[in-house]
């Protein structure tokens, strides 16, 4: 359960225009924290920095009270489990998919796996056994189960940092919610990043920050926030 810091990040893509402009915040381990803000506000942008696709220009980005510059990347990405808004499946069973980076192993392995790691009400919504073949060739899945198998792919890796980002906004409202609250549940007491542009889908988290090209605007509890509009 580790703690996230941003201390001064200082980011942009290109160098005459800065997308992160001295960003700090901080991220209790075991927290549940979110960041909002309109398209292009730079929330995917922290995601991409945390996974370490790219680097700040300044500043630091601590793990654990570690900068991430001197973790090996393999640890890293095995500490951070991302998942994006469209995800994409392989042309295989689900228990593939779930358990996609398991080498060898079969769809059962990975159903027991998932059993194991208590993700079942993610998956046992799904109306198709782990043997189903998905994808092109086999069984077109709605967006909603294939969230709900690209989120347990990410969680059946036990990482202690999961970052989900805009995973459910594409879905419709009762879908969403639906999968917010197993998500509530199966990531208690994981440090987790929920990016999202509605505060609604964020209600849940213990706290929110609001960027707004790519500076905190302000930072809150849900309830918070919603008296100060
Ligand atoms: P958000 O997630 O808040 O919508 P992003 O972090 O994805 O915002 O992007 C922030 C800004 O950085 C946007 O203006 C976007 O166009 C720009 N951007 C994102 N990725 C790249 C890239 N690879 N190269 C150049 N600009 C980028
Ligand atoms: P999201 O907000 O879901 O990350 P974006 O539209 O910001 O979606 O980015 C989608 C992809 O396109 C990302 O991989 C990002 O790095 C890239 N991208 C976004 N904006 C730009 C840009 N201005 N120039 C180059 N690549 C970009």
């Amino acid at each position: 359960r580790p703690s996230i810091v941003f201390d001064d990040v200082v980011f942009g893509y290109e160098p005459d225009r800065t997308i992160l402009h001295g960003l700090s915040f901080e991220v209790p381990a075991g927290q549940a924290f979110a960041i909002v803000g309109p398209s292009g506000a730079g929330k995917s942008t922290i995601a991409r920095l945390l996974y370490r696709f790219y680097d700040p220009l300044s500043g630091r980005i601590l793990i654990d009270g570690q900068d991430i510059r001197q973790v090996a990347q393999t640890s890293l990405r095995a500490a951070i489990g991302i998942v994006p808004q469209d995800s994409v499946l392989f042309n295989d069973t689900i228990g593939y998919n779930i358990g996609y980076g398991r080498d060898g192993a079969e769809a059962h392995e990975i159903e027991t796996a998932a059993r194991g790691a208590a993700l079942m009400g993610l998956i046992d919504r799904l109306p198709q056994g782990f043997e189903t073949e998905v994808g092109e060739r086999g069984l077109k899945l709605s967006g909603g189960e294939k969230q709900r198998v690209a989120i347990a792919r990410t969680l059946v890796k036990n990482p202690p940092i999961l970052i989900l980002d805009e995973a459910t906004s594409a879905l419709d409202t009762r879908t969403e919610q639906d999968i917010l609250a197993t998500l509530h549940r199966v990531a208690e007491h994981r440090t987790s990043l929920s990016i999202a542009h509605r505060l609604s889908t964020i209600a849940d988290a213990d706290r929110i920050l609001v960027l707004n090209e790519g500076k905190l605007a302000e930072s809150g509890t849900h309830s918070e926030l919603l008296r100060r509009d």
